[in-house]
């Protein structure tokens, strides 16, 4: 098992699948994009499908959420996740995307084995899309949504970010658009995990603002926290329910303490918190020609040192040097 010296044990694995996007969301990455990995670099399909084996079979790892970067745009994801789904004990698969290219990916996702998506959706503003992610691509991200749904990866979840003066006026209509198609919609405050390091904390729309806003349309009713468990929203019934709303407070209410993740990075790199300054290289050892057992033994050592907290509230906190995009969020 994967635990570290404060009794959390991480189960469920987010695995970057690149680092590359077709989109810019500007509290990830810089209009002009990124230096991006060299493709050597980054681990092919078969050692992604090891690594992730060894993590199912001799971890404890049970869910599995391929993430980037944008992973629709890795070619092999369809055979990754078809081989992810035959390991035993076979895990929950997931993927978080931007949806866009998910009108024609999403059945043969769910045909390989994808159980869940989710896709983040920050506006309904096709102006307010260009400026935030840089490109004209909010009907491409619609489509993908609706053929998750069609596609039976249900229920589709939604993720929003949003930004002071940007998209901060459309918490109430993001709102409504996920409850009349059954999509379940999470906000996340802005963390600190931009490439441009642009973020402040007057900048960014906390959980209290955001439930402050859809209160003044809706009736939220917080759901059972023991019910939570390691899941980082806090979930609220919408008018008596069952629609749902949740807040993933990380900055102000952060949750740390039951956290049960652990990262891969595209290039092999395993880090035991998002926010962690150190990496433990899988990669080179992956290659060197190290047993199963070798390389699950360097994860164990690489989540026992996880710190307590991201810190993002302590005076010496770091950001880390590699953004949200190359870290697998
Ligand atoms: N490209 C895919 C997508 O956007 O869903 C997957 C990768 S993206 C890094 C994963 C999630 O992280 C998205 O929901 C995105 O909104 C969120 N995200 C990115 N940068 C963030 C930041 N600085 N603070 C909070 N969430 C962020
Ligand atoms: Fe791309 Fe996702 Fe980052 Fe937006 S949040 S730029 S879609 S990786």
């Amino acid at each position: 098992m994967l635990v570290d010296t404060f009794g959390r044990t991480a189960t469920d694995l987010r695995v970057s699948l690149t680092d590359r996007c077709n989109l810019r969301c500007s509290y990830c990455m810089p209009p002009e994009g990124l230096e991006w990995l060299p493709k050597p670099e980054v681990l092919t399909d078969d050692e992604v499908v090891r690594l992730v084996r060894v993590a199912v079979e001799r971890l404890g790892v049970t869910e599995v959420r391929y993430t980037g970067g944008e992973p629709l745009l890795r070619r092999g994801l369809v055979d990754i996740v078809r081989r992810t789904a035959e390991l035993r004990p076979r895990p929950q698969i997931s993927i978080t995307t931007n949806g866009i290219g998910l009108d024609r990916l999403a059945v043969p996702l769910a045909e390989a084995g994808l159980d869940r998506v989710n896709v983040s959706l920050d506006t309904l503003d096709r102006a307010v899309f260009r400026r935030l992610a840089h490109r004209d691509r909010l009907d491409d991200v619609l489509k993908g949504l609706a053929a998750a749904a069609d596609a039976g990866l249900a229920p589709v979840k939604v993720n929003a970010v949003l930004m002071r003066g940007v998209n901060d006026h459309e918490a109430v209509p993001l709102l409504r658009y996920c409850l009349e198609r059954g999509y379940r919609l999470r906000f996340i405050e802005q963390m600190p995990l931009d490439a441009q390091h642009g973020w402040t904390r007057e900048g960014m729309v906390t959980a209290d603002e955001i439930l402050a806003r859809l209160g003044e349309e809706f009736t939220l009713t917080p759901e059972d926290p023991a019910a939570r468990g390691s899941a980082p929203a806090e979930t609220f019934l919408v008018d008596g329910g069952p629609a749902a709303v949740g807040v993933i407070a990380s900055v102000t209410r952060p949750f740390c303490g039951a956290c049960d993740r652990v990262r891969l990075t595209a290039d092999g790199q395993v880090r035991n918190c998002l926010f962690a300054t150190e990496e433990s290289d899988l990669r080179t050892a992956l290659r060197g020609g190290a047993s199963d057992e070798e390389l699950a033994e360097r994860w164990r050592a690489a989540v026992r040192t996880k710190r307590a907290g991201h810190g993002i509230d302590d005076p010496s906190f770091l950001q880390p040097a590699r953004p949200m995009s190359a870290i697998g969020g």
